[in-house]
Protein backbone atom coordinates (compact mmCIF):
# COMPACT_ATOMS: atom_id res chain seq x y z
CA UNK A 1 0.00 0.00 0.00
CA UNK A 2 2.90 2.34 -0.62
CA UNK A 3 1.22 4.47 -3.30
CA UNK A 4 -1.74 5.52 -0.57
CA UNK A 5 0.65 6.48 2.24
CA UNK A 6 0.39 10.31 1.45
CA UNK A 7 -2.63 12.50 1.56
CA UNK A 8 -3.73 15.45 3.48
CA UNK A 9 -6.94 16.61 5.19
CA UNK A 10 -8.91 19.48 4.67
CA UNK A 11 -11.45 18.14 7.12
CA UNK A 12 -14.70 20.51 6.58
CA UNK A 13 -13.20 22.90 4.03
CA UNK A 14 -13.28 22.85 0.45
CA UNK A 15 -10.64 21.20 -1.69
CA UNK A 16 -8.80 22.98 -4.65
CA UNK A 17 -7.21 20.34 -6.77
CA UNK A 18 -6.95 18.74 -10.25
CA UNK A 19 -9.57 17.27 -12.45
CA UNK A 20 -9.81 16.40 -16.19
CA UNK A 21 -12.96 17.70 -17.28
CA UNK A 22 -15.03 16.55 -20.51
CA UNK A 23 -16.13 19.82 -21.70
CA UNK A 24 -17.81 19.34 -24.86
CA UNK A 25 -19.47 15.90 -26.81
CA UNK A 26 -16.32 14.12 -28.43
CA UNK A 27 -13.65 16.61 -27.28
CA UNK A 28 -10.26 15.86 -25.23
CA UNK A 29 -10.66 16.34 -21.93
CA UNK A 30 -9.03 19.38 -19.84
CA UNK A 31 -6.86 19.05 -16.78
CA UNK A 32 -7.99 21.98 -15.00
CA UNK A 33 -7.82 23.05 -11.25
CA UNK A 34 -11.55 22.78 -9.05
CA UNK A 35 -13.37 23.05 -6.01
CA UNK A 36 -14.40 19.77 -4.13
CA UNK A 37 -17.03 20.84 -1.48
CA UNK A 38 -16.79 19.35 2.09
CA UNK A 39 -18.66 16.04 2.47
CA UNK A 40 -22.88 16.81 3.28
CA UNK A 41 -24.68 14.13 6.02
CA UNK A 42 -24.23 11.19 3.95
CA UNK A 43 -21.45 11.65 2.14
CA UNK A 44 -18.21 11.11 2.21
CA UNK A 45 -14.81 12.90 0.28
CA UNK A 46 -12.26 10.53 -0.77
CA UNK A 47 -8.93 10.96 -2.33
CA UNK A 48 -8.96 8.86 -5.74
CA UNK A 49 -5.48 6.81 -5.61
CA UNK A 50 -5.94 5.52 -9.21
CA UNK A 51 -8.77 5.49 -11.61
CA UNK A 52 -9.24 3.45 -14.74
CA UNK A 53 -11.53 4.19 -17.59
CA UNK A 54 -14.49 1.82 -18.88
CA UNK A 55 -15.82 1.87 -21.99
CA UNK A 56 -19.37 3.74 -20.70
CA UNK A 57 -16.97 6.78 -19.63
CA UNK A 58 -15.96 6.50 -23.02
CA UNK A 59 -19.50 6.23 -24.68
CA UNK A 60 -20.97 9.69 -22.61
CA UNK A 61 -17.80 11.55 -23.62
CA UNK A 62 -19.50 11.79 -26.87
CA UNK A 63 -23.35 11.78 -26.48
CA UNK A 64 -24.07 15.41 -27.37
CA UNK A 65 -27.91 15.49 -27.27
CA UNK A 66 -30.68 14.27 -25.26
CA UNK A 67 -30.92 14.08 -20.97
CA UNK A 68 -27.13 12.07 -20.91
CA UNK A 69 -25.76 14.80 -22.21
CA UNK A 70 -24.02 17.37 -19.66
CA UNK A 71 -21.37 19.11 -19.56
CA UNK A 72 -19.08 20.25 -18.49
CA UNK A 73 -18.84 17.06 -16.68
CA UNK A 74 -16.27 14.86 -14.66
CA UNK A 75 -16.62 11.75 -16.08
CA UNK A 76 -14.81 8.55 -14.44
CA UNK A 77 -16.25 5.24 -12.52
CA UNK A 78 -13.66 3.08 -11.72
CA UNK A 79 -11.85 4.05 -9.27
CA UNK A 80 -9.93 2.63 -5.86
CA UNK A 81 -9.56 5.79 -3.26
CA UNK A 82 -8.92 6.89 0.78
CA UNK A 83 -11.40 8.49 3.04
CA UNK A 84 -10.57 11.89 3.48
CA UNK A 85 -13.19 13.37 5.52
CA UNK A 86 -16.77 12.52 6.28
CA UNK A 87 -20.12 13.84 6.96
CA UNK A 88 -22.78 13.91 9.60
CA UNK A 89 -24.52 10.80 10.10
CA UNK A 90 -22.08 7.95 8.16
CA UNK A 91 -21.59 5.50 10.08
CA UNK A 92 -19.08 2.39 9.35
CA UNK A 93 -16.58 4.73 7.52
CA UNK A 94 -13.18 6.58 8.76
CA UNK A 95 -11.15 9.01 7.51
CA UNK A 96 -7.90 6.76 5.94
CA UNK A 97 -10.19 3.96 4.88
CA UNK A 98 -9.62 1.79 1.68
CA UNK A 99 -13.06 2.78 -0.40
CA UNK A 100 -14.29 1.73 -3.58
CA UNK A 101 -16.81 3.56 -5.14
CA UNK A 102 -19.73 2.29 -7.41
CA UNK A 103 -22.19 3.90 -9.83
CA UNK A 104 -24.68 1.59 -8.43
CA UNK A 105 -26.32 2.02 -5.35
CA UNK A 106 -27.01 -0.20 -2.36
CA UNK A 107 -28.84 1.55 0.60
CA UNK A 108 -29.21 -1.78 1.88
CA UNK A 109 -32.77 -1.05 3.61
CA UNK A 110 -35.13 -0.46 0.95
CA UNK A 111 -37.20 -3.55 -0.22
CA UNK A 112 -35.42 -4.56 -3.01
CA UNK A 113 -31.95 -4.27 -1.04
CA UNK A 114 -33.14 -6.46 1.35
CA UNK A 115 -34.75 -9.38 -1.25
CA UNK A 116 -32.03 -12.04 -2.33
CA UNK A 117 -33.57 -12.08 -5.90
CA UNK A 118 -31.36 -8.97 -7.61
CA UNK A 119 -29.49 -5.85 -6.83
CA UNK A 120 -31.88 -2.85 -7.95
CA UNK A 121 -32.10 -0.20 -4.99
CA UNK A 122 -35.84 1.35 -5.73
CA UNK A 123 -34.46 4.34 -2.85
CA UNK A 124 -31.56 5.39 -5.33
CA UNK A 125 -31.23 3.45 -8.51
CA UNK A 126 -34.04 5.40 -10.42
CA UNK A 127 -32.16 8.48 -11.06
CA UNK A 128 -28.63 8.66 -13.17
CA UNK A 129 -28.76 12.44 -13.65
CA UNK A 130 -29.57 14.76 -11.06
CA UNK A 131 -26.22 15.76 -8.90
CA UNK A 132 -26.47 14.31 -5.79
CA UNK A 133 -29.71 11.83 -4.46
CA UNK A 134 -30.57 13.18 -1.14
CA UNK A 135 -29.67 16.66 -2.11
CA UNK A 136 -31.27 17.52 -5.36
CA UNK A 137 -29.28 19.44 -8.07
CA UNK A 138 -26.43 20.67 -5.63
CA UNK A 139 -23.19 20.40 -7.63
CA UNK A 140 -20.36 19.56 -5.62
CA UNK A 141 -17.64 20.50 -7.80
CA UNK A 142 -17.34 24.41 -9.52
CA UNK A 143 -15.00 25.65 -11.81
CA UNK A 144 -12.43 28.25 -11.31
CA UNK A 145 -15.21 30.83 -12.21
CA UNK A 146 -17.26 29.35 -9.34
CA UNK A 147 -19.40 27.92 -12.11
CA UNK A 148 -20.91 23.86 -11.40
CA UNK A 149 -19.28 20.86 -12.99
CA UNK A 150 -21.70 17.88 -13.24
CA UNK A 151 -21.20 14.90 -11.91
CA UNK A 152 -20.88 11.43 -13.46
CA UNK A 153 -22.61 8.35 -12.71
CA UNK A 154 -22.47 9.64 -8.45
CA UNK A 155 -18.53 8.76 -8.58
CA UNK A 156 -16.69 11.39 -10.88
CA UNK A 157 -13.17 9.89 -10.23
CA UNK A 158 -11.41 11.85 -13.03
CA UNK A 159 -10.56 13.94 -10.23
CA UNK A 160 -7.73 14.23 -7.38
CA UNK A 161 -10.92 14.44 -4.76
CA UNK A 162 -14.28 13.47 -4.98
CA UNK A 163 -17.60 13.54 -3.47
CA UNK A 164 -19.68 9.93 -2.91
CA UNK A 165 -23.10 9.30 -1.06
CA UNK A 166 -22.22 6.45 1.40
CA UNK A 167 -25.29 4.30 -0.52
CA UNK A 168 -22.28 3.96 -3.55
CA UNK A 169 -19.11 3.41 -1.12
CA UNK A 170 -17.41 0.16 -0.15
CA UNK A 171 -15.08 -0.43 2.10
CA UNK A 172 -12.33 -2.64 1.24
CA UNK A 173 -9.82 -5.23 2.83
CA UNK A 174 -6.48 -3.34 2.63
CA UNK A 175 -4.34 -6.18 1.81
CA UNK A 176 -5.61 -6.10 -1.95
CA UNK A 177 -3.86 -3.74 -4.64
CA UNK A 178 -4.98 -0.94 -5.67
CA UNK A 179 -4.55 -1.33 -8.81
CA UNK A 180 -5.96 -4.62 -8.25
CA UNK A 181 -9.20 -3.10 -6.38
CA UNK A 182 -9.96 -0.73 -8.74
CA UNK A 183 -10.77 -3.03 -11.28
CA UNK A 184 -13.98 -4.71 -8.88
CA UNK A 185 -15.08 -0.89 -9.23
CA UNK A 186 -17.30 -1.57 -12.09
CA UNK A 187 -16.34 -3.27 -15.84
CA UNK A 188 -14.61 -6.55 -14.03
CA UNK A 189 -16.75 -7.00 -11.15
CA UNK A 190 -20.12 -6.53 -13.89
CA UNK A 191 -18.74 -9.88 -16.04
CA UNK A 192 -18.12 -11.65 -12.87
CA UNK A 193 -21.65 -10.57 -11.43
CA UNK A 194 -23.21 -11.66 -14.34
CA UNK A 195 -21.93 -15.21 -14.82
CA UNK A 196 -22.16 -15.78 -11.21
CA UNK A 197 -25.23 -13.79 -10.02
CA UNK A 198 -27.35 -13.09 -12.92
CA UNK A 199 -27.09 -16.00 -14.84
CA UNK A 200 -26.02 -18.82 -12.14
CA UNK A 201 -24.14 -20.76 -14.49
CA UNK A 202 -23.96 -24.41 -13.65
CA UNK A 203 -21.13 -26.26 -13.78
CA UNK A 204 -20.30 -28.22 -17.29
CA UNK A 205 -22.56 -25.53 -19.00
CA UNK A 206 -21.69 -23.78 -22.61
CA UNK A 207 -21.27 -19.98 -22.31
CA UNK A 208 -20.71 -17.56 -25.42
CA UNK A 209 -19.34 -13.95 -24.48
CA UNK A 210 -20.05 -11.46 -27.48
CA UNK A 211 -17.41 -9.04 -27.09
CA UNK A 212 -14.17 -9.13 -25.47
CA UNK A 213 -13.30 -6.32 -23.29
CA UNK A 214 -12.68 -6.16 -19.57
CA UNK A 215 -16.07 -6.75 -19.73
CA UNK A 216 -16.97 -9.74 -21.74
CA UNK A 217 -13.49 -11.28 -20.65
CA UNK A 218 -14.62 -10.70 -16.99
CA UNK A 219 -17.79 -13.39 -17.93
CA UNK A 220 -15.24 -15.67 -19.22
CA UNK A 221 -13.22 -15.53 -15.63
CA UNK A 222 -16.62 -15.73 -14.01
CA UNK A 223 -18.16 -18.73 -16.12
CA UNK A 224 -14.35 -20.04 -15.45
CA UNK A 225 -14.95 -19.83 -11.60
CA UNK A 226 -18.54 -21.86 -12.25
CA UNK A 227 -17.34 -24.29 -14.40
CA UNK A 228 -18.43 -23.98 -17.25
CA UNK A 229 -16.95 -26.56 -20.11
CA UNK A 230 -17.23 -24.81 -23.03
CA UNK A 231 -16.49 -21.14 -23.27
CA UNK A 232 -16.91 -19.42 -26.49
CA UNK A 233 -15.28 -15.76 -27.15
CA UNK A 234 -16.60 -13.51 -30.25
CA UNK A 235 -14.92 -10.69 -31.11
CA UNK A 236 -14.26 -8.62 -34.40
CA UNK A 237 -10.34 -7.52 -33.00
CA UNK A 238 -8.62 -11.31 -33.11
CA UNK A 239 -6.46 -9.59 -31.00
CA UNK A 240 -8.12 -10.53 -28.06
CA UNK A 241 -8.18 -13.74 -28.57
CA UNK A 242 -4.85 -14.68 -27.07
CA UNK A 243 -5.91 -12.68 -24.06
CA UNK A 244 -9.51 -14.69 -23.48
CA UNK A 245 -6.99 -17.77 -23.10
CA UNK A 246 -5.58 -16.63 -20.07
CA UNK A 247 -9.79 -16.07 -19.02
CA UNK A 248 -10.38 -19.64 -19.58
CA UNK A 249 -12.38 -18.73 -22.72
CA UNK A 250 -12.31 -22.24 -24.98
CA UNK A 251 -13.07 -21.45 -28.87
CA UNK A 252 -13.03 -17.95 -30.64
CA UNK A 253 -15.43 -16.99 -33.37
CA UNK A 254 -14.67 -13.34 -35.24
CA UNK A 255 -17.84 -12.50 -37.29
CA UNK A 256 -15.79 -10.78 -40.01
CA UNK A 257 -14.80 -14.19 -41.05
CA UNK A 258 -18.04 -15.93 -41.03
CA UNK A 259 -18.61 -15.30 -45.05
CA UNK A 260 -22.80 -15.88 -45.48
CA UNK A 261 -23.07 -17.67 -41.72
CA UNK A 262 -25.03 -16.03 -39.16
CA UNK A 263 -22.87 -15.86 -35.85
CA UNK A 264 -25.30 -17.52 -33.98
CA UNK A 265 -25.23 -20.53 -36.56
CA UNK A 266 -21.32 -20.63 -36.47
CA UNK A 267 -21.70 -21.11 -32.20
CA UNK A 268 -24.91 -23.53 -32.36
CA UNK A 269 -22.76 -25.57 -34.54
CA UNK A 270 -19.37 -25.33 -32.11
CA UNK A 271 -22.09 -25.53 -29.15
CA UNK A 272 -24.16 -28.58 -30.54
CA UNK A 273 -27.46 -27.16 -30.83
CA UNK A 274 -27.08 -23.81 -28.46
CA UNK A 275 -25.16 -22.44 -25.82
CA UNK A 276 -26.93 -22.54 -22.35
CA UNK A 277 -25.88 -19.22 -21.30
CA UNK A 278 -25.12 -16.53 -23.80
CA UNK A 279 -23.82 -12.67 -22.85
CA UNK A 280 -23.74 -9.13 -25.11
CA UNK A 281 -20.89 -7.03 -23.81
CA UNK A 282 -20.68 -5.12 -26.63
CA UNK A 283 -23.91 -2.60 -26.56
CA UNK A 284 -24.92 -3.19 -30.34
CA UNK A 285 -28.48 -4.49 -30.31
CA UNK A 286 -28.20 -6.43 -33.61
CA UNK A 287 -25.28 -8.55 -31.51
CA UNK A 288 -27.94 -8.67 -28.53
CA UNK A 289 -30.27 -10.18 -31.22
CA UNK A 290 -27.37 -12.97 -32.41
CA UNK A 291 -26.54 -13.62 -29.15
CA UNK A 292 -30.51 -14.70 -28.08
CA UNK A 293 -29.99 -16.89 -31.12
CA UNK A 294 -27.03 -18.49 -30.10
CA UNK A 295 -29.08 -19.92 -26.95
CA UNK A 296 -30.24 -23.56 -27.00
CA UNK A 297 -34.44 -23.58 -27.14
CA UNK A 298 -35.85 -24.54 -24.32
CA UNK A 299 -33.54 -23.08 -21.61
CA UNK A 300 -31.16 -21.07 -22.83
CA UNK A 301 -30.52 -17.77 -20.88
CA UNK A 302 -29.35 -14.57 -22.83
CA UNK A 303 -28.03 -11.90 -20.91
CA UNK A 304 -27.88 -7.88 -22.09
CA UNK A 305 -24.52 -6.00 -20.36
CA UNK A 306 -23.33 -3.35 -23.02
CA UNK A 307 -25.27 -0.58 -23.26
CA UNK A 308 -26.50 1.51 -26.08
CA UNK A 309 -29.43 3.47 -24.18
CA UNK A 310 -30.97 5.05 -27.44
CA UNK A 311 -31.71 1.75 -29.11
CA UNK A 312 -34.79 -0.66 -29.63
CA UNK A 313 -34.11 -4.38 -29.82
CA UNK A 314 -35.24 -6.96 -31.81
CA UNK A 315 -35.33 -11.06 -30.27
CA UNK A 316 -36.96 -13.80 -31.86
CA UNK A 317 -40.44 -14.31 -30.65
CA UNK A 318 -40.73 -18.21 -31.43
CA UNK A 319 -37.41 -18.79 -29.73
CA UNK A 320 -38.85 -16.23 -26.63
CA UNK A 321 -42.38 -18.62 -26.70
CA UNK A 322 -40.12 -21.81 -26.62
CA UNK A 323 -38.92 -20.61 -23.55
CA UNK A 324 -35.61 -18.90 -24.13
CA UNK A 325 -34.96 -15.85 -21.23
CA UNK A 326 -33.24 -12.69 -21.97
CA UNK A 327 -32.42 -10.15 -19.64
CA UNK A 328 -30.51 -7.24 -18.47
CA UNK A 329 -27.63 -6.61 -15.51
CA UNK A 330 -26.44 -3.36 -14.12
CA UNK A 331 -23.46 -4.01 -12.03
CA UNK A 332 -23.28 -8.24 -12.95
CA UNK A 333 -26.59 -8.36 -10.47
CA UNK A 334 -24.37 -7.48 -8.15
CA UNK A 335 -25.21 -6.00 -4.50
CA UNK A 336 -22.37 -3.97 -4.07
CA UNK A 337 -21.55 -3.59 -0.26
CA UNK A 338 -22.13 -7.59 0.12
CA UNK A 339 -20.58 -8.84 -3.44
CA UNK A 340 -17.38 -6.70 -3.61
CA UNK A 341 -16.11 -7.78 -0.32
CA UNK A 342 -16.10 -11.70 -1.45
CA UNK A 343 -15.01 -10.79 -4.95
CA UNK A 344 -11.96 -9.00 -3.00
CA UNK A 345 -11.16 -11.92 -0.46
CA UNK A 346 -11.64 -14.42 -3.50
CA UNK A 347 -8.40 -12.56 -5.07
CA UNK A 348 -6.61 -12.74 -1.86
CA UNK A 349 -6.88 -16.37 -2.31
CA UNK A 350 -5.63 -16.32 -5.61
CA UNK A 351 -8.49 -17.72 -7.06
CA UNK A 352 -9.26 -14.80 -9.16
CA UNK A 353 -7.29 -13.20 -12.06
CA UNK A 354 -7.15 -9.93 -12.03
CA UNK A 355 -3.61 -9.45 -13.13
CA UNK A 356 -4.61 -9.92 -16.97
CA UNK A 357 -7.19 -7.22 -17.13
CA UNK A 358 -4.15 -4.92 -16.88
CA UNK A 359 -2.88 -3.57 -20.13
CA UNK A 360 -1.32 0.12 -19.56
CA UNK A 361 -0.35 1.97 -16.85
CA UNK A 362 -0.14 6.42 -16.90
CA UNK A 363 0.43 9.06 -14.94
CA UNK A 364 -3.46 11.16 -14.66
CA UNK A 365 -2.15 13.94 -16.88
CA UNK A 366 -1.98 11.07 -19.95
CA UNK A 367 -5.69 10.96 -19.35
CA UNK A 368 -6.39 11.14 -23.22
CA UNK A 369 -3.86 8.33 -24.04
CA UNK A 370 -6.29 6.12 -22.41
CA UNK A 371 -9.14 7.30 -23.95
CA UNK A 372 -7.49 6.85 -27.65
CA UNK A 373 -6.13 3.58 -26.60
CA UNK A 374 -9.31 1.70 -25.42
CA UNK A 375 -11.27 3.19 -28.57
CA UNK A 376 -8.73 1.58 -30.45
CA UNK A 377 -9.22 -1.62 -28.85
CA UNK A 378 -5.17 -1.97 -27.77
CA UNK A 379 -6.07 -1.45 -24.23
CA UNK A 380 -8.18 -3.59 -21.60
CA UNK A 381 -8.05 -1.26 -18.16
CA UNK A 382 -5.25 1.39 -17.98
CA UNK A 383 -4.19 2.08 -14.54
CA UNK A 384 -4.21 6.37 -14.69
CA UNK A 385 -2.26 6.96 -10.94
CA UNK A 386 -2.99 10.30 -9.35
CA UNK A 387 0.47 10.65 -8.10
CA UNK A 388 2.81 9.13 -10.43
CA UNK A 389 4.73 11.92 -12.17
P1 LIG B 1 -14.52 -2.50 -24.57
O1 LIG B 1 -14.59 -1.41 -25.56
O2 LIG B 1 -13.24 -2.73 -23.84
O3 LIG B 1 -14.92 -3.89 -25.25
C1 LIG B 1 -15.88 -4.05 -26.26
C2 LIG B 1 -15.41 -5.22 -27.16
O4 LIG B 1 -16.44 -5.50 -28.12
C3 LIG B 1 -14.13 -4.93 -27.94
O5 LIG B 1 -13.19 -5.97 -27.75
C4 LIG B 1 -14.61 -4.85 -29.40
O6 LIG B 1 -13.63 -5.30 -30.32
C5 LIG B 1 -15.80 -5.79 -29.37
N1 LIG B 1 -16.77 -5.59 -30.45
C6 LIG B 1 -17.13 -4.42 -31.07
N2 LIG B 1 -18.06 -4.66 -32.02
C7 LIG B 1 -18.30 -6.00 -31.99
C8 LIG B 1 -19.18 -6.86 -32.72
N3 LIG B 1 -19.98 -6.36 -33.67
N4 LIG B 1 -19.18 -8.18 -32.44
C9 LIG B 1 -18.36 -8.69 -31.46
N5 LIG B 1 -17.51 -7.92 -30.75
C10 LIG B 1 -17.48 -6.59 -31.00
O7 LIG B 1 -15.72 -2.23 -23.52
P2 LIG B 1 -15.96 -2.73 -22.01
O8 LIG B 1 -15.38 -1.73 -21.07
O9 LIG B 1 -15.64 -4.17 -21.89
O10 LIG B 1 -17.56 -2.53 -21.94
C11 LIG B 1 -18.41 -3.33 -22.75
C12 LIG B 1 -19.86 -2.84 -22.69
O11 LIG B 1 -20.38 -3.05 -21.36
C13 LIG B 1 -20.06 -1.35 -22.97
O12 LIG B 1 -21.27 -1.18 -23.70
C14 LIG B 1 -20.21 -0.74 -21.58
O13 LIG B 1 -20.95 0.48 -21.61
C15 LIG B 1 -21.00 -1.85 -20.91
N6 LIG B 1 -20.97 -1.88 -19.44
C16 LIG B 1 -22.11 -2.26 -18.82
C17 LIG B 1 -22.17 -2.36 -17.46
C18 LIG B 1 -23.43 -2.82 -16.80
O14 LIG B 1 -23.58 -2.62 -15.59
N7 LIG B 1 -24.34 -3.45 -17.53
C19 LIG B 1 -21.04 -2.06 -16.68
C20 LIG B 1 -19.85 -1.71 -17.36
C21 LIG B 1 -19.83 -1.61 -18.73
ZN1 LIG C 1 -31.89 0.18 -1.67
Amino acid sequence: MDKTSSFSSHEGKPIRCKAAICKKAGEPLVIEEIHVHPPQAYEVRIKIVCTTLCHTDLAFSKYDSGPLARFPRILGHEAVGLVESIGEHVDGFKHGDVVLPVFHPHCEECRDCKSSKGNWCTRFAEDLVSNTRRYGMASRFKDSMGEDIHHFFFVSSFSEYTIVDIAHLVKISPEIPVDRAVLLSCGVSTGIGAAWRTADIEEGSTVAVFGLGAVGLAVGEGARLRGAAQIIGIDINPDKFAIGKKFGFTDFVNPTLCGDKKISEVIKEIAGGGVDYSFECVGITSVLSEAFLSTRTGTGKTVALGINPAAPTELDSFGLFRGKHVCGSLFGGLKPKLDIPILVDRYLKKELNLDSFITHELKFEDINKAFDLLEKGKSLRCILWMDKK
